[in-house]
């Protein structure tokens, strides 16, 4: 068995991808547009649209100094 063929499985090794929608980014770098935050200390990006719809419930999870 050939471990090293399961990296579809495993973290994005290039390209962040929105946590939402699966949209990926162009680069490796998030858009100024695009909205991270980390939960359970992972790293999790929103583009921009998902970040706009899913606003409301960033805000109640978040602290302040999320801003
Ligand atoms: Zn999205």
């Amino acid at each position: 068995m050939d471990e090293e063929t399961r990296h579809l499985t495993g973290p994005a090794d290039e390209r962040l991808m929105c946590a939402s929608c699966g949209r990926s980014a162009d680069d490796a770098t998030a858009p100024a547009t695009w909205v991270c935050s980390v939960e359970s200390g992972r790293h999790q990006y929103l583009c921009d649209v998902c970040a706009r719809t899913h606003l409301r419930a960033i805000e109640g999870r978040l602290d302040s100094d999320w801003w």
